[in-house]
């Protein structure tokens, strides 16, 4: 890579950690297109990092101490029993995560990027054709610029991706994520257990708390459940999307309410009904895997490569880990070839690992639900090794460890 040109398409959490990773790996001349026009700092929702893998992230160089977060350690399943305020909890697990703010994780990594890295914002990339030593970068307003490769970071409807591999997209995974923040954190149970799961016929939510970026903190909550099918609530919800506030119809919000009030603890539904309308937005589900992470001179990280259904709490961190790998290839490998080659070898197989994984979990989770309120201990220490494979914390919840062989 040393000497060589670089685009990033794509500015979010990938964009910016791989454009750190090129820079480092000896890239010259590096520039990233961010199809937003303002800051993406607002996206206020919250990102659970695994401790074990923030570690690994942090000796790698990039996340850090100083980036604000809330720390998780216990994690409670709780179902609706009759009016108990606080419902019955069925479970409690170990869950040594760290809370973050999206938009703050954003601007720490986004100060991250070296300076000599070309930061475009407002420039949206409507096309990349690649050639036999190179990849021409097409802009929505006419400009076209020529670099040795490009890194796909665009998310989950990546042009990139899409030059690399026609017609490859993610699939809808049937149901929703409908996410809020709240300033609503006052009275939250002082219970020494930060992460609280209330579970359902047909889905959970996960609650906890986020740094709010300015100090103090927010209530950060999603809720995975099908729409139903009969009211064909948004029709494009196979095309993936995602429908800011504006876009959520009454229909379904109603829907939502409603499903909230009759099996949340009287608490919590308070908790989640009381979240202003502005700061809710719904999600669609996806899974995404991709043959091979690089074709050419073009290479995938973060979303683009391979969506993970969120159950598994590891999405960020796959997309730290994808940059960091990339600059471990770049700086062993002699030849683009090489480096190319040495990237998909370390990426793909975890990619697809986490998808797999993600997906039991959706259809443990969501998809086909167990009589919550009939399990004991055992019965949900069951239940949760299945989803994992019976196998050890290496499973991959949180994210697979770069160490793993
Ligand atoms: C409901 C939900 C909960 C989640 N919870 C967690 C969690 O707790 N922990 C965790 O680790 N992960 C979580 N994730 C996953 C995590 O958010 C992502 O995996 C991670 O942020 C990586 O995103 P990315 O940067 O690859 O893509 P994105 O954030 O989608 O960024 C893509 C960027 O590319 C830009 N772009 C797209 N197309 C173009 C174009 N043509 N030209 C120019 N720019 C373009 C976009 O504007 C955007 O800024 C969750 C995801 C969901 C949906």
């Amino acid at each position: 890579m040393r000497g060589g040109s670089v685009a990033v398409v794509g500015g979010s959490i990938a964009g910016c950690a791989a454009a750190l990773a090129v820079s480092r790996g000896g890239a010259e001349k590096v520039t990233v297109f961010e199809r937003a026009d303002a800051e993406l700092r607002d996206r206020g929702v919250g990102i659970a990092l695994h401790g074990d893998r923030y570690a690994e992230l942090e000796s790698a160089g990039y996340v850090a101490a100083e980036m604000p977060w809330a720390p998780l350690t216990q994690r409670v399943w709780t179902v609706r029993d009759g009016e108990s305020e606080y419902g019955r909890g069925i479970a409690e697990q170990y869950f040594p995560f760290r809370a973050y703010n999206w938009g703050s994780l954003w601007s720490e990594l986004r100060r991250r990027v070296p300076e000599e890295v070309t930061y475009r914002s407002g420039a949206l990339v409507s096309a990349v054709e690649p050639d036999s030593d190179g990849v021409t970068v097409q802009l929505a307003d006419g400009q076209r610029e020529r670099f040795d490769a490009v890194v796909g970071a665009d998310g989950y409807r990546s042009v990139v991706r899409d030059a690399m591999f026609p017609g490859l997209d993610a699939t809808y995974a049937g149901y929703i994520g409908w996410r809020g923040t709240s300033a609503d954190v006052a009275d939250l149970p002082h219970d020494g257990k930060e992460a609280h799961n209330v579970a359902f016929p047909g889905g959970h939510c996960m609650i906890y708390r986020i740094p709010d970026g300015f100090g103090g903190h927010r209530l950060n909550w999603v809720l995975y459940t099908a729409p139903p099918e009969s009211e064909g609530l948004h029709p494009d919800l196979k095309t993936p999307t995602s429908l800011p506030p504006g876009r959520l119809n009454a229909a379904l919000t109603d829907h939502l309410r409603a499903l909230v009030a009759d099996n949340f603890p009287p608490y919590w539904a308070a908790k989640v009904l009381r979240t202003p309308p502005e700061t809710t937005f719904i999600q669609p589900i996806y899974d995404l895997e991709v043959p091979h992470y690089t074709s050419g001179r073009m290479l995938l990280v973060g979303d683009a490569a391979s969506v993970a259904r969120p159950h598994i709490g590891g999405g960020s961190v796959k997309a730290l880990q994808d940059a960091s790998a990339l600059e471990t290839a770049a700086v062993a490998g002699g030849s683009w070839k090489e480096i190319l080659e040495a990237y998909d070898i370390s990426r793909g197989p975890v990619g697809a690992a986490m998808v797999a994984l993600a997906r039991r979990m959706g259809a443990a989770q969501v998809e086909n639900t167990p009589d919550w309120s009939a399990m004991g201990k055992a019965e949900f220490d069951g239940w949760w090794q299945d989803q994992n494979s019976g196998s050890d914390r290496n499973s991959g919840f949180g994210g697979h460890s770069m160490k793993r062989p």
